[in-house]
């Protein structure tokens, strides 16, 4: 990097910071989408706190929320645990979210609120693992939860845009985060998009298994900037694959700055 880039903070620099390799430092980074502890079926490397921390330290990276993969995939409470322990460990860096368990549904509500109790901050669903519908009665008092407190709630899954939007509209002080609205993954579509456009209670997460080219400009052109969240899916998928994708698109470093930590920083201001 040059010089000059180097001293340029208002400038549009982000994109020659990311060819360069610099870590992030002087741009607020929240990492909006990240799984702690190991998942079967495929290799996810540094997926423990220390680990995290690492990898966020190396791109520049402020803050990251973390949902156990355990209690996504296993055991929800235990699951929770290990988020909560991770939160402790590095405060102010990692930031749990509770996730629950839609098939133990009289559980739900006290294993969340416990979670926010020991410092949960947000709510994961992740209803295509559970195969439980997003509008489906286990997952209610996650909503009522989030509406009350006013969190930021992201779900893998949030069934079709009219559901989202009935959703949304039923419980307005929940921020509902789509996850990986920007990407090829089956949950993507373009009416998503324009129900984050049209629903001030809805944002769109960037993290995507498979990108292809524009399709993250577009959803920058369709929905705003002020509507979408960085995440990355690490370490299920790379961090820096992902920071890529914001940093190197053709939108003004306002936005990617908006879209990489800011936005998420005023929805964390609003909690009661
Ligand atoms: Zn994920």
């Amino acid at each position: 990097m040059s010089a000059a880039a180097t001293t340029q903070t208002t400038t549009q620099d982000l994109r020659e910071q990311a060819l360069d390799g610099t870590p992030l430092h002087g741009t607020l980074v929240i990492d909006n989408h990240c799984h702690i502890d190991p998942a079967a079926h495929f290799y996810q490397p540094f997926n423990d706190a220390d680990g995290m921390v690492r990898t966020m330290d190396r791109v520049g990276m402020d803050q990251a929320c973390v949902f156990s993969s355990m209690a996504i995939l296993l055991d929800m409470r235990g699951g929770n645990d290990i988020s909560l322990a991770a939160a402790r460990r590095y405060p102010g860096r990692l930031l749990a979210y509770g996730v629950p368990d839609p098939h133990e549904a009289d559980l739900v509500r006290d294993e969340l609120q416990r979670c926010l109790d020991e410092g949960a901050v947000g709510i994961k669903l992740h209803t295509s693992v559970a195969n439980y519908p997003f509008d489906g009665p286990g997952y209610l008092p996650a909503f009522e939860l989030a509406d009350r407190h006013r969190l930021p709630l992201i779900s893998h899954g949030t069934g079709t845009p009219d559901t989202l939007r009935r959703i949304a509209r039923d419980y307005p002080g929940c921020h509902f985060i789509v996850a990986h609205a920007g990407g090829g993954s089956p949950s993507n579509s373009r009416d998503l998009v324009q129900v984050a456009a049209e629903e001030p209670n809805v944002y769109l997460d960037t993290a995507a298994s498979v990108g292809y080219l524009g399709d993250f400009t577009e959803m920058v052109r369709l929905a705003g900037a002020n509507k979408i969240l960085y995440g990355s899916d690490m370490p299920w998928t790379c961090a820096t694959y992902q920071l890529g994708r914001v940093l190197l698109s053709p939108i003004t470093d306002d936005e990617k700055r908006r879209i990489l930590g800011e936005n998420l920083a005023e929805l964390f201001k609003t909690k009661r």
